[in-house]
């Protein structure tokens, strides 16, 4: 053999990482008694133990606590005893013990990779090089919001008692991301791991015993799905933080309905990944390789559709064939691996049964020629061609190592594909044109958008979905506010509507000979209700003042339809076009200031001062989102990497907003206004009580330049149309003023499409007492950009 045959044959020998330190760790435990609650280890109070076994062998690496209900009593007990001195403690008292965890699990960072290795089946080099550095990053960097807390987050104070789930397929990582905000926060937690990989999770107890994190502040249990539906149900959280599939993100919706708490959803995602055709080829083929196959793409940001252009389609698949083949699979803890196994049997099944059906469905799947290992739950490459855009495998998050692609032809084809799908979690956008990547990125309807890379993450950029990737944030400024309640000042508790007031329901043929029943305001203008009733409007004293229309399931959806067309020219207008057409509103109220004033007075019977002060201050209010429309705006990170992240505010797209009836004109204009000024088209449902107040807002509305749609006013029923509302799946936000039971419903209705709600819980609002950021915060998405930079 000459010198080049001996090159050319060259090939990776094993690089196997030593496993002796997490085999000792391994064995000296007691993992029966692995709950660490109160800063005890205890057992399960029912004995209760679970396998976890180790995905590249298949064999029993532990016997664990399963937590039952009266385990979660205790742990929840746990941290509620700890709450009020960690709350009272100190800004620089929490950072202390942030930084001192960091500091330990940098200790101790060997370790961790490896058991993380171990237990999850993740090549070590993904475990060592990114998930336990990015953890430690986390804790580190929460260590000065928890210092800055009061300076940063004025008006806000820790949510309390937090419940955290998480998934197996980032087990530390997805700890640290969930547990450093909390406690920065002021928060004090009960974390429940996946019950497939609690091993890391159990070392990180150790950890906060021996960094001083005090006793009941930090609750680590261990157990499935029960365990977590007792945290979810439990009556003494405040907030659930879950990161999981979409459907348990459902049913945790459903679950936390009506119950006040905080709660935010990582779920499911069904990323794309376009390549364009000036893209650099091979670059994006490398950027592929780590969007789909990091962490054999159980990833919930997996890149798993591939869009290429058609031009460069054939020679992009060549290109992604060959380095497939050279893909290494194999032992997690050798440094050459590639691709690990699957983290369990139950997955590799799921994964096998998608890839059959896909192909059923016409696909053509292709796996490179490699042998698997042995044991273990290994599953190739697989790339699926020929995919049609109803697929399963386009549609469906596989969670294994199974690209589907698919090509187009224009921008727009690109964007409408990439966006047909019903999650929004990330998008990873290759073009050598950066002016093209970024008129791209905001199109696309994910909430992190890589331009010329994939997977970027950092502590101080927030991560999360749009639609049914879920909602809230995790890192950064965003992700704080998860942890965070602002002091509202709500007011007295809200009666339902039917029960308060004397509102009788009339055939509009018994309608006054001069008609005065006010009509309903659909994309930009006024029409007669569907059904064609009216509901009889009167005044403080039950006295008949006037007729509005009836709104109906009909009204509400012609509503949204106007609003969703609305959403391109409004919500794509400049900022400053925005602020100027807020402005000309409160100007074109203030001319009628006097007139609205002696509507309130009579309608609501509060005195003629009160009704002024609450026009005046409308207008205030307006002037002012006139005035943030173009300065509440986003940020740009600057993370540790060669690179920028552009954290964009966007609109959230259809509001649906039901007013309540205390302060009628100033709660409708304090919530529509916030939402219109972020650029949202907006549905309201005015005060049921009221509405004659917002009926007189048409004309004002159509002298104000506002485009068809932006805004739509429906009056009717609250209950009801909120009802409509919530269930109504091209809805995208519900803000809701009203009593307890329409608040909960709407919740529980909201599962279809997860639409963002935020509702006062029963209670009515001071509305002179709002502060306006509290209400722009809910008028928008953040999105974060990565943009690399350097050759
Ligand atoms: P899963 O929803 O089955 O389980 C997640 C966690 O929820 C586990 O701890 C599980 O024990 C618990 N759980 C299950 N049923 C429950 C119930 N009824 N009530 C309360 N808790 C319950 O998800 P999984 O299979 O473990 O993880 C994979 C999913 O996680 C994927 O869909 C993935 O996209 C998603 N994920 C999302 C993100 C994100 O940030 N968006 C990050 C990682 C993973």
């Amino acid at each position: 053999m000459n010198i080049l045959e001996r090159y050319n044959a060259m090939d990776y020998g094993p690089a196997p990482e030593a496993r002796n330190e997490a085999d000792a760790w391994l064995a000296g435990r007691d993992f029966s008694r692995a709950l660490f609650i109160g800063g005890v280890w205890a057992a399960a109070a029912g004995g209760r133990t679970f396998d976890v076994t180790e995905p590249s062998s298949g064999k029993l690496l532990a016997k664990v606590a399963d937590a039952g209900t009266a385990d979660i009593d205790a742990a929840v007990a746990a941290a509620t005893k700890a709450l009020p001195k960690w709350q009272a403690s100190s800004g620089f008292a929490r950072a202390k013990v942030l930084y001192a965890v960091g500091r330990a699990m940098q200790r101790h960072q060997r370790l961790l990779a490896v058991l993380e290795s171990i237990d999850n089946g993740k090549p070590i080099r993904e475990s060592r090089d990114i998930d336990v550095p990015l953890a430690i990053r986390h804790f580190i960097h929460h260590a000065g919001w928890a210092q800055s807390l009061d300076r940063e987050f004025p008006g806000h104070k820790a949510a309390g008692v937090v419940g955290q789930i998480i998934p197996w397929n980032f087990p530390l990582l997805m700890l640290a991301w969930k547990i450093a905000p909390a406690l920065a926060a002021g928060c004090t937690v009960v974390l429940k791991p996946a019950e497939f990989t609690p091993l890391t999770a159990i070392l990180f107890a150790e950890i906060c015993e021996r960094a001083g994190v005090p006793k009941g502040v930090v609750n680590i249990v261990q157990g499935g799905p029960e365990a977590g539906a007792a945290i979810v149900n439990h009556s003494g959280i405040d907030k659930i933080a879950f990161t999981g599939s979409s459907e348990v993100g459902k049913i945790i919706r459903k679950a936390t309905a009506g119950s006040g708490k905080k709660l935010s959803l990582e779920l499911g995602g069904k990323s794309a990944f376009v390549v364009f055709e000036d893209a650099d080829l091979d670059s994006a083929v490398e950027g592929l390789v780590d969007g789909i196959w990091f962490n054999q793409g159980q990833v919930c940001c997996a890149g798993s559709r591939l869009l290429v252009q058609e031009g460069v389609a054939e020679a992009f698949l060549a290109k992604v064939k060959t380095r497939m083949a050279r893909l290494v699979v194999g032992s997690p803890l050798d440094k050459n691996t590639d691709i690990g196994p699957l983290v369990d049997q139950t997955q590799l099944d799921r994964v096998r049964g998608l890839v059959a059906e896909g192909a059923r469905q016409g696909a053509v799947c292709w796996q490179p020629d490699a042998r698997l290992p042995e044991t273990g739950y290994f599953h190739l490459p697989t790339l699926a061609t020929g995919v049609s855009p109803a697929n399963i495998l386009a549609q469906e998050e596989v969670f294994g190592p199974v690209l589907a692609a698919m090509t187009f032809r224009n921008t727009e084809e690109a964007v409408e594909l990439a966006n047909n799908t019903r999650y929004g979690l990330a998008a990873s956008v290759w073009s050598e044109n950066i002016n093209l990547a970024l008129h791209v990125a905001p199109q696309l309807e994910a909430g992190v958008v890589w331009v010329n890379g994939t997977n970027m993450f950092d502590a101080a950029c927030g991560f999360g979905g749009y639609r049914e990737s879920g909602f809230g944030r995790e890192g950064g400024r965003e992700g704080m506010y998860e942890y965070l309640v602002s002091k509202l000042p709500f007011g007295a508790v809200i009666k339902p509507a039917a029960a308060d007031v004397a509102i009788a329901e009339r055939p509009e043929a018994e309608a006054p000979a001069i008609d005065r029943t006010a009509k309903l305001f659909i994309g930009g203008k006024q029409v007669r209700p569907d059904g064609n009733y009216s509901l009889v409007v009167a005044d403080r004293k039950g006295r008949f003042v006037g007729d509005v229309g009836l709104g109906n399931r009909k009204d509400i959806r012609d509503a949204v339809t106007a609003a969703r067309a609305a959403t391109r020219s409004w919500g794509e207008a400049t900022a400053f076009n925005r602020s100027q057409v807020l402005y000309f509103l409160a100007e074109n109220l203030s001319i009628r200031a006097e007139e609205f004033a002696g509507r309130i007075a009579v309608l609501t019977g509060v005195s003629a001062k009160a009704a002024r002060a609450e026009v005046e201050a409308s207008i205030e209010r307006l002037f002012d989102y006139a005035g943030q429309a173009d300065k509440f705006e986003g940020r740009v990170h600057q993370p540790p990497a060669r690179a920028v992240a552009l954290a964009l505010h966007e609109p959230v797209g259809v509001v649906g907003i039901v007013a309540g009836d205390d302060m009628p004109l100033l709660g409708l204009v304090s919530l529509a206004g916030a939402a219109l000024a972020m650029g949202n088209a907006v549905v309201a449902v005015p005060s049921q009580r009221y509405p004659l107040i917002a009926t007189d807002l048409y004309q004002v509305i159509e002298y104000s330049d506002l485009p068809a749609g932006a805004i739509n006013i429906v009056t009717g029923r609250s209950a009801e149309l909120a009802g409509v509302l919530a269930k109504h799946d091209d809805v995208d936000g519900l803000w809701i003023v009203a009593d307890a039971e329409t608040c909960a419903k709407a919740e529980a209705d909201s599962t279809g499409n997860l639409k963002r709600v935020w509702t006062t819980n029963g209670r009515s609002l001071d509305w002179n007492a709002v502060e306006s950021d509290t209400l722009l915060r809910r008028a928008i998405e953040v999105k974060n950009v990565w943009v690399p930079y350097g050759d």
